[in-house]
């Protein structure tokens, strides 16, 4: 199974990026071109129903797995930036994080209005990130059909957060 197969990959750091933290390292995966293969077409399985119309992939490990599988799917892929990294005209959020804000930022000519946008990141927390790149999106009157992650930290609330708060699916493979 997929899940097994990731779990075997996913690196456990202790203590990073600070003391209690302990840090799921998803960069062991990246190694293993026959894993990626396989996380990609089981992403492509389980969002075939949603017939996406573009890829947005959040700041910088959402953009590994977003981006190869929009490529796969030819569909646009688009990045959501942390603040003053994005080159042309930008629309920004504020992101509430375990301790303390960031902004996250999308540029405004991203994608159409009324596209179907699949929401990608490495991994589901609290939701906090996730939420924010929503709200992006729909300042720019694209329609979240679902988010989607490799990892899934269950002590968290993130997925209950999509899932009913958010009332997007949620897609997660670990
Ligand atoms: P949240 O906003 O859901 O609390 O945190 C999720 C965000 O923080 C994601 O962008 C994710 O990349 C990053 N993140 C938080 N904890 C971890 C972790 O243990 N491993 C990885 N790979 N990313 C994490």
């Amino acid at each position: 199974m997929i899940e097994q197969k990731i779990r075997s990959e996913v690196r456990d750091i202790i203590d990073f990026p600070k003391d209690g933290i302990v840090f799921k390292d998803i960069t062991p995966i990246l190694k293993n071109p026959a894993l990626c293969t396989e996380i990609v077409e089981e992403f492509v399985t389980r969002v075939a129903h949603l017939k996406i119309d573009a890829i947005v992939g959040i700041e910088s490990r959402g953009f590994l797995f977003g981006m190869l599988l929009a490529n796969r799917l030819q569909k646009p892929f688009i990045p959501v930036r942390k603040e003053g990294k994005l080159p042309y005209k930008s629309i920004k959020t504020v992101c509430d994080l375990e301790y303390g804000t960031a902004v996250l930022e999308i540029h405004q000519d991203a994608f159409p209005a009324g596209s179907k946008v699949l929401l990608h990141d490495d991994l589901l927390a609290t939701g906090g990130t996730i939420s924010a790149a929503v709200d992006l999106i729909q300042q720019l009157g694209g329609n979240v059909v679902a988010c989607s992650f490799l990892i899934s930290l269950n002590f968290l609330d993130g997925k209950k957060l999509i899932e009913e708060d958010l009332q997007k699916e949620c897609i997660v493979l670990l």
